[in-house]
């Protein structure tokens, strides 16, 4: 089976990153067709945070506020001790928001993705599901996807959005996902269940503890409480194939907090994440096929930058397929491809490994956490060197290109030029 029109690009993958970045092509004039496998559009998991890296493009999309009705705009993300609940340290995103120009969000994963389906239908965007790609390859035209159902698409350019176990990515590395032997539960749960544990729902929790954390906070304007409990499995570590399993969970938070112990029962307890990342490339362009989101870069979770970094790929994208438009409409995807090449995959890289370090630096145990809490006490919550790299906007551009930064007020981004 073939198609007989031909879109301008190809989006391979319908998650957040395929989305998103299908509404940014198309309103930038492009004929965009997503191609999705599964038999829906729909996303599985609890709640995602959106940091004002990411806020700034949903403003910019006209999307912000429609998620900020559907989320909850916290005031605070504190860190605590999982093992004696003391608060390790805290950013303030009342005056984060005023740094940054745009709020920190947290928002159901279900009601975002479902939230940029509506945007892309309303541009238009063609959405086609039950479209497994097998392989892909270049033509004089630009590329062509082929499907397990025998259909061939082609377009301009081809964008792979399809997620940690991207069949694309293998044009471009021999790799595979890195376990890191850590397994994620999550679970949301109705606030009115909560009552007896006096639960802030203004604030993103997050315990730190020995080969494990978890994390509470607000979803749906605070009916419900998302909560994420991950752990070091050692059956992971011994080998077996079986791992992450509930009694492993238990076991894992049996020598924490009151607290976090609390909220452990009302994780789901039919399903469970292991969390791999992969090595990062710096190479993402093959022809007219180029790497989005997870595919190019899938991270552990520790930063919450994933989703993020996807939404800000497509951005960039749009943006350079902005500036390289010929006068009779034609986009100029070499040039666009380089651009998109030269802006994304060192910031990326940074977030992988950044995220690594970060959940050494969360697990600690005996000594080393004790001297890690020590520091993170001292430090003046007012201090942004952790998050100017991440929730500037230095990583949607090169440092030395001032001119997309009217996306956020001048003043914020007075405040960020001179970080790097
Ligand atoms: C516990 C946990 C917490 C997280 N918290 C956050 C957070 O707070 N903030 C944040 O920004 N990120 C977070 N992340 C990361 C984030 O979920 C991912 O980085 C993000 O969902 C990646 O989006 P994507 O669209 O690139 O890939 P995916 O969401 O994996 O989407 C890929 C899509 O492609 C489809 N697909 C796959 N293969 C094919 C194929 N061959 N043909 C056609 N379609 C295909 C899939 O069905 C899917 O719809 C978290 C992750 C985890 C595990």
């Amino acid at each position: 089976m073939s198609t007989t029109s031909t879109p301008d690009v190809i989006i391979v993958g319908g998650g957040i990153g395929g989305l998103s970045t299908a509404f940014a092509l198309t309103r930038r004039g492009l004929a965009v067709r997503v191609l999705e496998q599964a038999p829906s559009f729909g996303e599985v998991g609890a709640g995602i945070q959106l940091a004002p890296n990411c806020t700034r493009i949903l403003g910019d999309y006209g999307l912000l506020d429609e998620a900020k009705e559907l989320g909850v705009v916290p005031t605070a993300m504190v860190m605590r001790d999982a093992v004696d609940a003391t608060e390790l340290t805290r950013l303030d995103l009342v005056d984060l928001e005023r740094r940054y120009g745009f709020p920190y969000l947290v928002i159901h994963r279900s009601d975002l993705h479902a939230l940029l389906l509506r945007a892309c239908q309303r541009v238009g965007v063609e959405l086609v599901t039950e479209a497994h790609a097998t392989s892909y390859e270049n033509t004089d035209a630009g590329a062509r996807v082929m499907l397990a159902n025998g259909g061939v698409h082609e377009a301009g350019v081809v964008i792979a959005a399809d997620g940690l176990h991207s069949v694309a990515r293998r044009l471009l590395v021999d790799d595979e996902p890195v376990s890191s032997a850590y397994v994620a539960y999550r679970g949301t749960v109705p606030v009115a269940e909560t009552a007896q544990r006096a639960i802030d729902l203004s604030e993103v929790v997050v315990y730190v503890g020995p080969g494990c954390h978890f994390v509470h906070y607000g979803l749906r304007g605070g009916e419900l409480l998302n909560q994420v409990a991950v752990f070091e499995s050692p059956k992971a570590l011994a080998g077996d194939e079986d791992w992450g399993t509930p009694d492993e969970l238990d076991a894992a938070f049996a020598a924490t907090c009151d607290a976090v112990r609390d909220g452990v029962p009302h994780m789901w307890r039919d399903k469970w994440w292991r969390m791999y990342d992969r090595d990062p490339i710096m190479n993402w362009v093959h022809g007219r096929i180029a790497l989005l989101g997870d595919a190019a870069h899938p991270p552990l979770q520790y930063m919450a930058q994933g989703a993020i970094m996807a939404i800000e790929d497509g951005w960039v994208l749009a943006e350079h397929v902005g500036r390289h438009r010929a006068a009779d409409g034609s986009v100029e995807w070499g040039a666009v491809l380089a651009a998109y090449e030269a802006v994304r995959p060192e910031h990326c890289r940074r977030v992988l490994a950044t995220a690594r370090a970060w959940g050494e630096l969360w697990h600690l145990d005996g000594t080393p956490r004790l001297q890690r809490n020590v520091l993170l006490k001292a430090r003046d919550i007012h201090d942004y060197a952790y998050t100017d790299w991440i929730y500037g906007p230095t990583a949607l551009v090169p440092e030395d290109e001032p001119a997309m930064y009217p996306l956020m007020p001048l003043s914020a981004a007075a405040d960020v030029a001179g970080v790097g």
